[in-house]
């Protein structure tokens, strides 16, 4: 495990060195090795991912998200998470999210090549597709959570909501339609309307959590015994901040 902490924290803006305090805190406090050391490796362990609960990893997404929103990322090194990670890979988590460009899970989470899966579908749908990556991910290759991420005005919950036609775009957005069907809303229910489209992107998030229940009886059982998390989030685009549902 490499560590690639500045050698003076002096140098440091304040707020970087508060992060990084905290975080080196949270590490001598967690002996053993546990997720809050993983900010200083340049990549998973097979023997690291196993000391992890499904909690820890969703803990994980979330301190990582707190960093990048407050401007405290890591220092990453892609070239040494490339190589650190080239020989095999540990990712904790799958994750389903929409293909908007401003909704990078890695980057918005503050992650490491080879820390996590990552499905993108616009609308952050499933399909069989996608829940045979899903059950490589959890079953085969050791992920503990899956998470859904959608996120504040996302156009294809928009155009879901406006019944837009286009190509093949017509079916996909025909998947979302039941999303906007069970959205109680009492104002203006209009792709205009940005509280009514975030409010829909929401229940699309819930809605595609129960399909992959129904679908995918593999996640369903793993989930039931307690080896993986299925949870949901929202990321909203003007903050930074990812709402995770639990
Ligand atoms: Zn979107």
């Amino acid at each position: 495990m490499s560590m690639r902490i500045k050698a003076c924290p002096c140098a440091l803006p304040r707020r970087r060195f508060l992060g990084t305090s905290l975080a080196l805190g949270a590490a001598a406090f967690a002996a053993g090795g546990t997720f809050s050391e993983l900010a200083y490796a340049d990549a998973m362990s097979k023997a690291q991912r196993e000391k992890l609960t499904p909690d820890d990893v969703l803990a994980l997404m979330k301190k990582g998200n707190k960093r990048f929103s407050r401007g405290t990322r890591q220092d990453h090194n892609y070239l040494a998470q490339q190589r650190a990670s080239a020989g095999g890979q540990y990712p904790v988590a799958v994750l389903l999210s929409c293909i908007d460009s401003r909704a990078p899970a890695e980057t918005i989470m503050d992650l490491r090549i080879g820390d996590v899966f990552n499905s993108r579908v616009a609308g952050n749908v499933e399909s069989h597709d996608v829940l045979g990556g899903m059950e490589f991910a959890c079953k085969l290759s050791g992920a503990k959570v899956v998470l859904v991420m959608g996120h504040t005005a996302c156009g294809a919950v928009k155009g879901a909501i406006d019944n837009a036609e286009l190509g093949n775009l017509t079916a996909l957005l025909a998947k979302i339609r039941p999303a906007v069907d069970a959205t109680a809303y009492a104002g203006e229910r209009s792709s205009k309307n940005y509280p009514f489209v975030d409010a829909v992107a929401r229940k699309n998030v819930e809605l595609t959590i129960a399909n992959i229940r129904r679908d995918s009886p593999v996640l369903a059982e793993m989930e039931k015994s307690g080896a993986i998390r299925i949870a949901g989030s929202m990321y909203d685009l003007q903050t930074g901040v990812i709402e995770f549902f639990a």
